[in-house]
């Protein structure tokens, strides 16, 4: 159950609740985040939620039986929607394509980027300046310093930044300069990581994990939420299989079942998802018949060249051709 308090609740009245609750036997766990006051309920039991419903201070009450709470779409009427202030939006209405490279690695393929998405009305750059590689002596990222020209070069276009954070300590380092934190496969379930970024006012895409069932990916949504951060997007890049013949499984089935079980939107990695550039415009057309609320494609102006991930990174001609094809099918689904 999930108890949404009045905006102007008082102390005492707060207190009478929570003593109301405590008399009936029902845990709760109070909740505050941007939009809301909640009380989290677990009850063992059956309970009634009229009585409930009468008591003094609360503004609405919901039925939230299952283990994801706040995440759970069976108490928002809405679907999420991420403002970002300026007419920008994530969410049923508003398709979200991110692009960009795996790595920022410099201005010149910043400037070339930037054109390209420019070119294509594109809200959203990617680009890692952490980067989580398998192998220490691999490429790991410009840094903060990286990002600061990631975000000098964006704000001039008016693009929007989103990029990977690794660690708790990167947060307010990061934090002038990032749109929406990304939480990597390899941090899907880093607790510490995520009750931090609930406790910021900005948009958090949390990639399920490499061998992360659905529920956890919402579980790990969840932390965030209850942490006071109600901006979440959902992303499937793709799970680890018994296949070896493609880097990962891109697991369209998650796209119907996590946006039948929660309210936020979900954004599909095709790049990550199969690994192979030649099949990846087919994966992010599938991604958005599946019912994708966004896409988030590396790209790169000579992938060969790329620092990172370039077997699966598209370049430009190849990007002109998936906007087309997004464009036509979106047309034709909605
Ligand atoms: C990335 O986006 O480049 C990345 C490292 O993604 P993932 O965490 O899904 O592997
Ligand atoms: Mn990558």
């Amino acid at each position: 159950m999930i108890i949404q308090l009045k905006k102007n609740i008082d102390a005492t009245t707060n207190s009478k609740l929570k003593e109301a609750l405590d008399g009936q036997g029902i845990p709760f766990y109070p909740v505050s985040t941007q939009l809301g006051n909640y009380l989290i309920c677990t009850p063992k039991g059956d309970f009634d939620i009229r009585r409930i419903g009468q008591l003094a201070g609360i503004m609405d009450v919901h039925r939230v039986s299952g283990n994801h709470k706040m995440v759970s779409d069976k108490w928002k009427v809405d679907r999420t929607i991420i403002d970002f202030g300026d007419g920008v939006q994530i969410g049923p209405n508003d398709f979200a394509m991110m692009a960009g490279p795996c790595s920022i690695e410099s201005e010149e393929q910043i400037d070339a980027t930037l054109e390209q998405l420019v070119k294509h009305g594109v809200k959203f750059m990617r680009g890692g300046v952490y980067k989580p590689r398998t192998s220490p002596y691999s490429f790991r990222g410009l840094g903060i310093e990286g990002l600061k020209l990631f975000h000098q070069k964006c704000s001039a276009k008016g693009i929007k930044i989103i990029t990977e954070v690794m660690e708790s300590s990167q947060i307010e380092p990061m934090l002038p300069y990032v749109d929406i934190f990304q939480v990597g496969a390899r941090n899907s379930q880093n607790f510490n990581l995520l009750e931090a970024l609930g406790e910021i006012d900005r948009p958090v895409m949390i990639k399920r994990g490499i061998s992360g069932s659905i529920d956890e990916l919402l579980y790990s949504a969840e932390y965030v939420f209850k942490s006071g951060n109600e901006k979440l997007l959902l992303c499937e890049r793709g799970i680890r299989t018994f296949e070896q013949v493609y880097r990962n499984t891109l697991d369209l089935n998650a796209v119907p079942i996590l946006k039948e079980k929660s309210h936020l939107p979900v954004i599909v990695d095709p790049s990550h998802g199969i690994g192979i550039r030649r099949h990846v415009i087919p994966m992010a057309l599938a991604s958005v018949a599946a019912g994708a609320d966004g896409l988030i494609i590396e790209m790169h102006q000579n992938p060969e060249k790329a620092a990172t991930d370039g077997q699966q990174t598209l370049d430009f001609s190849q990007f002109d051709e998936l906007m087309r094809k997004v464009g036509v099918l979106r047309e034709l689904i909605h």
